[in-house]
């Protein structure tokens, strides 16, 4: 097979014609920023059709979002107030560890280091000289969460996420694409045709018979992955026997209550479930191992455990966790649940999606697609996945439900050795860091593991330097400025009302 990169007679293939195959979040996530950033060098098309629609999960989000928006010029007020996005400032864990017990990853940064150890070193010793304050009391965001207070903009020093509606988030993206010129055609593709040599992607063939052609495509078909696994075989790499949830009930519900900053992960029997508050709505869901709980049990425990009035009916997502060994093959790159899927117990697909498309724009193969920039792409995004799938794995691997034939399963598995080497190294010295380009920093693998239960066993000497008076005075520092930055936070209900309320009310 002559290499994808050149072209029949030798000439590597000039890219100018990029087709996006897809338009749910990723679809519109891929077609915004190569509009905004690309747009005039490029003619973009975007096919999606309205017979086959969304996944219409994917609620929560993790702070870098901000960043992608503030990159596109996206105002803050008219993407929450169209999204009915709420605040996120972490997410609060309940029975993971053990039944009862309850924990926050938050986005904040807890403490001061020294720049020998961090900040969670010295806690831990002043944990052993008698101190009671719990980690999360030096991070501002933690308590913030707690108290259910948020306020953004330029006075505000939270780090936050939002929680979003995924449709209207298509919407709101497609609107803002298309008015940066990206093409839309609605239709269901029946057929990928491909160039007998080389196997480049030419063409999506519709079911009306038109024929959409182009240099490069953009895998954003969902979990059908029509292009990348279908047309291309890119291999899937299965990470099920790390990560053994396969399946998903969504169930959104009317809002009983004002909406708490945080997202909910309540550990089950066999698996666990979320709470994700919207302006209007609640966004509920129950992931599970379906090896452990039939479907219909599960929706039986989601529809008992969900608070407020449904607003649609429970249907079953299957998935299995893994991903496409190559991301990027021949002239196709895949996003979103195209590429691969990690389950959302940390809120982290969507967060993939912009990095892809980051990635993408920064290898961008104008002149021809090279197996060097195919290459850095596929180093870059396995990293980056396999970072993810530790962190993930660390909340199933480190519970403590003993009795739980699921959870006995994830406690005594085998692990990944790079993961097996942060929780050895984090027991035995309090050692928690984080990889170059890593997303999770230090603070969320120490809220993680400290969270989870796992005790270290000694950390830094350095802290042994410090007399109880030296002890006190920086604990009390650090508490009374979160607790003086604390105070001056509006209620999380009445920012939103204030700042973005959606106008809309949301119609399911
Ligand atoms: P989809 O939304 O499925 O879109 C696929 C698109 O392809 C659609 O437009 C469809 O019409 C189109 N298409 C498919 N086949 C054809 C065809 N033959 N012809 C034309 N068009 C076609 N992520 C987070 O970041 N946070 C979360 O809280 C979160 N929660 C999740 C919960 C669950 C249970 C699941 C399963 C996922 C969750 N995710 C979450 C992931 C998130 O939902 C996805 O990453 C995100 O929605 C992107 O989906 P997508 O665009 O890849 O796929």
């Amino acid at each position: 097979m002559e290499n994808s990169a050149v072209g029949e007679k030798g000439r590597k293939k000039m890219v100018k014609r990029v087709v996006i195959s897809g338009g749910g979040t990723a679809g519109w996530i891929a077609a915004a920023a190569l509009s905004k950033k690309l747009g005039e060098l490029l003619d973009i098309t975007l096919v999606e059709s309205d017979a086959i629609g969304t996944v219409g999960v994917g609620e929560a989000t993790i702070p870098p979002l901000r960043t992608f928006h503030h990159l596109l010029g996206i105002d803050e007020r008219a993407f929450m107030r169209a999204t009915q996005a709420t605040a996120k400032l972490g997410i609060a864990f309940e029975n993971w560890g053990r039944e009862g017990e309850r924990y926050i990853h938050s986005f904040g940064k807890t403490g001061t280091g020294a720049w020998m150890c961090d900040f969670h070193h010295f806690w831990l010793r002043a944990k052993e000289m008698g101190f009671t304050s719990a980690f999360g009391e030096f991070c501002l965001e933690h308590q913030a969460a707690l108290a259910g207070r948020f306020a953004c903009g330029p006075e505000s020093p939270l780090n936050f996420a939002y929680h979003l509606d995924a449709t209207r988030y298509a919407a709101f993206l497609r609107a803002f694409s298309e008015k940066h010129g990206v093409c839309r055609v609605e239709g269901t593709i029946c057929d990928v045709r491909q160039n007998p040599h080389s196997g480049d992607i030419e063409s999506l063939l519709l079911e009306t018979g038109e024929e959409i052609s182009g240099d490069l495509f953009i895998d954003c078909t969902g979990f059908r992955s029509l292009l990348i696994g279908t047309a291309l075989q890119s291999a899937f790499e299965d990470w099920s026997h790390w990560l053994p949830c396969d399946s998903a009930v969504p169930l959104q519900t009317r809002a009983s209550e004002p909406a708490m900053p945080y997202t909910r992960s309540i550990a089950e029997s066999s698996g666990w479930r979320w709470r994700i508050p919207l302006q209007e709505r609640v966004g509920n869901g129950l992931v599970y191992c379906s090896r452990y709980l039939s479907d219909d049990e599960a929706i039986t425990r989601l529809l008992e455990q969900v608070d407020g009035e449904p607003l649609t009916d429970p249907r079953v997502l299957r998935f299995t966790t893994g991903r496409r060994a190559a991301a990027w093959k021949n002239n196709c790159i895949a996003l979103g649940l195209a590429s691969g899927f990690i389950e959302p117990l940390e809120s982290t697909s969507i967060h993939l999606i912009v990095t892809g498309i980051v990635r993408l724009m920064q290898l961008f193969p104008f002149n021809g697609v090279e197996p060097s920039l195919q290459g850095e792409y596929n180093r870059q995004t396995r990293r980056e996945l396999e970072d993810i799938r530790d962190f993930i794995v660390l909340h199933y691997h480190l519970n403590q439900r003993v009795g739980d034939p699921f959870w006995d399963y994830c406690r005594h598995m085998a692990i990944p050795d790079s993961l097996a080497q942060r929780i050895a190294l984090f027991h035995e010295r309090a050692h928690a860091f984080q990889n170059n380009d890593e997303l999770f920093r230090v603070d969320s693998w120490v809220q993680v593991m400290l969270g989870q239960g796992l005790q270290p066993l000694s950390w830094h000497p350095l802290t042994q330097m410090m007399s109880e008076r030296e002890m006190q005075r920086l604990l009390g520092g650090l508490g009374s400025q979160v607790e003086r930055a604390l105070h001056l936070l509006p209620e999380h209900q009445a920012f939103i009302e204030q700042y973005c309320r959606g106008d809309v009310v949301a119609k399911v």
